[in-house]
């Protein structure tokens, strides 16, 4: 974003460096009119700043063929630090280590039978951070951004009464990985670091304002707004999955009725799939549940594309519930897109169609006539590219710029 010059006697900060570093991290490279330019700070402040960031290493200059003096560029180095964004499924581990510039510099994956001890989990993925570390020659991170399956109290770094896996409620999650690692660590939801992600890297890197729709086993939302995620008072906007669908009687576990992730959560319209396979409506998946004894959101998927009409009626009302309650956030919150993630998201354009004709359907033309709804672009790296723009943004702020540059640069 350009900012106007300012215009009475500047006002040289410590934060000035960060500013200025932070302009070159996210504008690859620039030359020192560009950053004057956006950053509004006289060009002697500019060069002042620079040469202090080449001391400190941080930041190169390159020379153009014609060696002018006019197009020397300026760049972080990159390699110069890593951080580490740690996704975490229901069953699937993702980490991928980042370089300053956010570019993948390795990644794996492991997969667990299950994550209901947090004391076994965290271990293992403790050891395969390490590991990959350790593979790559990375002696030590920068930070380490995480996100959990659950509701985090991001404050405290902790989960704050996760369904399903009781014992992960309160664990000290941050505290453990601080002290594991050395270096600071932030812990969120996995749909909040997700919109980070795609806001990062994926369909909306040039917005502001939008959200990003999780439609898995669960529903969330996570909400950028004005670049930034927005957590509410309690951590807890964007927790969708329990908007009711207007007419449903279907009961949740939260004890409520018409629920949205109890009608077209993943686990839901399995149950439906075998509702319409047991009755005979689906002769597809009849078939399937004959053979394999159960049914997943999977199939559904594979007898939509083969042209299973009750498939396809399926995806159809799954998409048209979660556009209704999606109407509803349009109105209230005006985002420029809604971007959908998660496993569901893999119905594809039937599923995505149908959502964005009940967000139409439901909304006012002024809130609609220029929105975008879409499938994420960076699948399933959008967590883990989230979890390292979480961290990464936080070392480098105007707040933690100097305790990270102490930490990361002194030597000794
Ligand atoms: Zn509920």
């Amino acid at each position: 974003m350009i900012q106007p010059k300012m215009n009475q006697k500047e006002l040289i900060t410590p934060n000035t460096t960060a500013q200025i570093y932070n302009i070159i991290r996210h504008n690859g490279e620039i030359n020192r009119m560009g950053i004057t330019r956006i950053s509004g700070v006289s060009k002697s402040t500019i060069s002042l700043q620079i040469n202090k960031l080449i001391k400190l290493g941080l930041v190169e200059e390159k020379t153009p063929p014609d060696s002018s003096q006019r197009k020397l560029k300026l760049r972080i180095r990159e390699d110069l630090g890593y951080v580490a964004g740690v996704f975490l499924g229901i069953t699937k581990l993702s980490i991928i280590i980042f370089n300053l510039d956010m570019q993948i510099t390795c990644e794996r994956v492991h997969y667990f039978d299950s994550i209901s001890d947090p004391e076994q989990c965290n271990k293992e993925i403790i050891r395969q951070l390490k590991e990959l570390c350790a593979e790559h020659g990375i002696q030590r991170l920068w930070g380490i951004g995480i996100g959990f399956p659950f509701p985090v109290n991001f404050r405290e770094g902790k989960p704050d009464s996760p369904p399903n896996v009781p014992l992960w409620h309160d664990y000290p999650l941050r505290k453990i990985y601080e002290k594991e690692f050395g270096c600071p660590v932030l812990v969120d939801n996995d749909v909040n670091v997700m919109a980070l992600g795609e806001g990062y890297k994926g369909c909306t890197t040039d917005e502001s304002d939008f959200l990003f729709v999780k439609v898995g086993t669960g529903i969330g939302a996570g909400l950028i707004v004005d670049g930034k995620i927005y957590r509410g008072a309690n951590g807890c906007a964007g927790d969708i999955g329990h908007i009711a669908v207007d007419g449903s009687a279907v009961r949740c576990h939260c004890g409520n009725k018409g629920c949205l992730e109890a009608v077209t959560g993943g686990k839901a319209l399995a149950v439906r799939a075998m509702e319409i396979a047991e009755n005979g409506e689906s002769p597809y998946l009849k078939e399937v549940l004959t053979r394999k004894e159960q049914l997943t959101a999977g199939d559904i998927n594979n007898g939509a594309i083969i042209g299973d009409l009750s498939c396809i009626q399926l995806i159809k009302d799954a998409g048209n519930a979660i556009g209704e309650v999606l109407a509803k956030l349009v109105s209230f919150f005006n985002p420029s897109s809604i971007v959908v993630g998660g496993g569901l998201s893999g119905f594809g354009n039937l599923f995505i169609g149908a959502i964005r004709e009940a967000v139409i359907r439901r909304s006012l033309h002024l809130a609609t006539y220029e929105l975008n709804v879409c499938i994420s672009e960076l699948k399933e790296k959008s967590g883990p590219t989230g979890a390292g723009t979480l961290i990464i943004d936080h070392i480098f702020s105007s707040q933690e710029f100097t305790s990270t540059i102490k930490r990361n640069l002194t030597p000794g």
